[in-house]
């Protein structure tokens, strides 16, 4: 009999964590009881153990860390936490797909997420990043459109590639992502071994208002799976990267990666070939070569995967001082979505459990009351603004950090202009890039071959032979090589 010490959530004591309580009767076994608390709150508290799961990004891995400052870099930005050489910053880390559910298979070919989470001394500062340095779409209207072309058909409740490709085909944007994704890169080997990159231009600042355009990537010596080997593990373990992760940092193998900036100037950026508000773009190498900032590791595992990683909520506006965002539209749609999002999933104090709270001071007197708060809500301070009353104790945490600390400067840019649609048509310039890709990928022996399969094993899958001819068509328009090689591998599996 187990003789640990039980109580109720209200603190209670119960004898035995495993007997109900019945009527007694010659066979054994009765009625139950609604005054039996123990067992009514064990089962209410049961049937709502799970929180809404999210809609993309479920599956993940998360583990906890540290960001060390390597280079100087207090030219470019204020952010304190950028501030000196060898300073270092806690973080968390989650790393996910994007399309499966919580209970999918993490080897299956997917864009990765980069939720990171750095509790800098001037409160939160989230990047929510990729693996890929660039994303499906440029408009934000598109999202949940591209998000439910990934996921299950509304009938067959079946993962669809004949909507998949429907909708790249009617936005070809995409299709520079796509090269990212069909690539040996789309399979990682494991998240120890795979990049991230901001996606998004975000602004460096200064306090006395200068700002640079960068973009972020973190590296690390890339390992991919083959399409043979991801399948084949996704059968005999859909916990592979997860395991892999926790195992490698159980045992002191902690993994780490390079931290690099692009930096662009705001006169460059008004002449630059490539809008750098759009997404499916990433800034050559060669016109904004990669300088180093820092060195992150990843060194502790959750205690406890709930409370540390599915509670977690990540949001780019989370953001703190020398650091902005820029006016990428998808960008500016994140801004309100992920917030909403981590609302709607965790309820309006999301902000206060314990895996989101900033280890800054925060004082924040006009955001109070809400559902399940467990702050001590200011007490009697004023919660009106212009408020000449003395406040009270809760002040005091905050006491002696600088006012123009607390705001960040991002009103540096003077915009004209009127207010129209997006122009996202597709023009031959948005086959440029993917172009340039697809010579990277032939760098490596085997790899533009093994793309060809990549797509092949998917995109058979489509029933219409126009819809699939489309798609050869839109990878000719990148290389006509990629689109034969693509077409001769997928009809090959057709008519077999
Ligand atoms: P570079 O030759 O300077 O850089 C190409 C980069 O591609 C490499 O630095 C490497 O990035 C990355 N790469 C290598 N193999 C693969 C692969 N199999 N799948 C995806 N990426 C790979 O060229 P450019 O900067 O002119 O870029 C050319 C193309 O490379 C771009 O169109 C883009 O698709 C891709 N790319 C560009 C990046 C950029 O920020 N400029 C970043 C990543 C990819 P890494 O060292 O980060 O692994």
């Amino acid at each position: 009999m187990d003789q640990r010490y039980y109580t109720l959530a209200e603190g209670c004591p119960y004898p035995s964590a495993s007997t109900s309580v019945q009527f007694r009767n010659n066979g054994g076994g009765g009625p139950g009881l609604l005054q039996d608390i123990q067992l009514i709150e064990t089962l209410a508290h049961f049937a709502r153990e799970r929180i809404p799961e999210r809609v993309v990004h479920a599956k993940a891995a998360g583990a906890f860390g540290e960001f060390t400052v390597t280079d100087d870099c207090s030219d470019i930005t204020s952010a304190s936490f950028l501030s000196k050489v060898d300073k270092k910053t806690p973080f968390l880390l989650r790393i996910s797909t994007v399309g499966g559910e919580a209970g999918s298979a993490d080897s299956s070919r997917d864009v990765h997420g980069w939720a990171m989470k750095l509790f800098t001394d001037e409160g939160n500062l989230d990047w929510v990043f990729n693996n890929t340095p660039v994303f499906f779409i440029r408009d934000p209207i598109k999202f949940p459109s591209l998000n439910r072309s990934h996921k299950r058909h509304p009938q067959t409740h079946l993962p669809d590639p004949n909507m998949f490709w429907d909708f790249h085909v009617g936005n070809p944007e995409s299709f520079h992502e796509l090269m990212h994704f069909f690539s040996d890169r789309g399979t990682p080997a494991s998240l120890r071994h795979m990049n991230a990159y901001s996606g998004h231009t975000y602004k460096f600042t200064k306090e006395d208002g200068s700002f640079n355009y960068v973009k972020i990537q973190m590296k690390t010596s890339v390992k991919n799976l083959t399409k043979e080997e991801s399948v084949n593990i996704a059968g005999e373990n859909p916990d592979f990267l997860l395991q892999d992760l926790f195992e490698a940092i159980e045992k002191g193998d902690y993994p780490t990666w390079t931290v690099y900036v692009q930096v662009m100037s705001p006169e460059q950026a008004e002449n630059y070939r490539w809008n750098i508000f759009d997404m499916t773009k990433v800034w050559p190498h060669k016109d904004f070569p990669l300088r180093r900032i820092g060195s992150i590791t990843l060194d502790r595992n959750p205690l406890n995967y709930f409370t540390d990683i599915e509670q977690a909520a990540f949001s780019p506006s989370t953001m703190v001082p020398g650091f902005a965002p820029s006016a990428d539209p998808v960008l500016q749609a994140r801004l309100f979505s992920y917030p909403d999002a981590a609302r709607y999933r965790l309820g309006v104090n999301y902000q206060q459990l314990p895996t989101n709270a900033p280890k800054a001071p925060v004082y924040c007197p006009f955001q109070r009351d809400g559902l399940m708060n467990f702050s001590n809500d200011y007490g009697a301070d004023p919660n009106y603004v212009g408020s000449s009353l003395q406040p009270t104790k809760f002040y005091q945490d905050v006491k002696g950090v600088k006012a123009s600390a607390l705001s960040t400067f991002t009103e540096h840019e003077k915009w004209t202009g009127e207010v129209c649609t997006f122009q996202s048509h597709v023009t031959d310039e948005d086959f440029v890039q993917p172009a340039a890709l697809w010579d990277v990928i032939g760098r490596e022996a085997g790899h533009q071959q093994r793309f060809f399969g990549n797509v092949a094993i998917h995109l058979c899958q489509v029933k219409h032979p126009s819809l699939r001819q489309a798609v050869y068509d839109l990878f000719s328009r990148v290389n006509p090589d990629l689109g034969a090689g693509v077409k001769k591998e997928t009809e090959a599996l057709v008519s077999h």
